[in-house]
């Protein structure tokens, strides 16, 4: 049986992560962070001795990428290898560089494959699947897409006073390179790659601007369950 696959796309600070995992948790669901394996790629990059500014480099460590991560939303662990990088990959040397990995194409076949994969092997009854382009590219035929949305500033505020929406918990800690000019120089990099401030054809936008958390996750859940009343 396949599982029934949700997609989230959003900008920086929308909250899509820790909204996704709470709907996936409520759900029963399993959840993919896809921004977490771009990380873990500029992670890798980083600690092979690639060389950030060469392409060719970048794409010659894809060889040695040995990627897998849980999508237990209670248990959300990355590894490259056997190292644990779930904490490492929220570091300010993979957030200011992993715009520029992950605009290679051959960095975007590279983890799509292993997307797919993870979304066909999974043994949940669903899968909510959030980060940029699932709604256009990873998932484009999933029967709930959705573009997570909130005003900059909206956006900025939550990050600063590190409320849940904010990242993968409750707990955080400082982020310094997630200023709100930080935020937004990710974002436009990022653009440039995929479309996730405009809802594509048939994708349903949430902006979460007036919305409390648990508002927003109501919310997405709804729509979960509206498209699975009408699949
Ligand atoms: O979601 P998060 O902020 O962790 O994503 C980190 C980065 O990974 C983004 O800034 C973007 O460069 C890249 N990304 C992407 N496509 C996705 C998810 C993330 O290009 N589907």
């Amino acid at each position: 049986m396949s599982a029934f696959v949700v997609a989230v796309d959003g900008p920086a600070g929308s909250g899509k992560s820790s909204v996704s995992k709470s709907a996936a948790r409520f759900l029963g669901y399993a959840y993919l962070d896809t921004g977490a394996a771009y990380r873990a790629v500029t992670w890798h990059v980083l600690h092979s001795g690639a060389d950030l500014a060469s392409e060719q480099s970048i794409v010659a460590a894809l060889d040695s990428f040995d990627y897998s991560c849980a999508t237990d939303p209670d248990a959300v662990v990355f590894r490259v290898g056997e190292v644990d990088v779930t904490d490492a990959i929220r570091g300010d040397d993979v957030t200011s560089a992993v715009s520029t990995v992950a605009r290679i194409p051959a960095v975007r076949s590279h983890v799509n494959g292993v997307f797919h994969r993870i979304i066909a092997t999974t043994e949940k009854p669903g899968i909510i699947v959030e980060g940029r382009d699932i709604t256009t590219v990873v998932a484009p035929d999933a029967p709930v897409r959705v573009l997570l949305t909130a005003s900059e500033e909206a956006r900025a505020a939550r990050r600063a006073a590190e409320l849940p929406a904010a990242d993968s918990g409750v707990v955080s800690r400082p982020r310094t390179d997630d200023t709100a000019a930080a935020l937004k120089a990710r974002d436009a990099a990022d653009a440039k790659v995929s479309e996730f401030m405009v809802a594509a054809d048939g994708v349903t936008t949430l902006d979460s601007t007036n919305l409390s958390y648990d508002e927003t996750i109501a919310a997405l859940v709804g729509l979960i369950t509206a498209g699975k009343s009408h699949g």
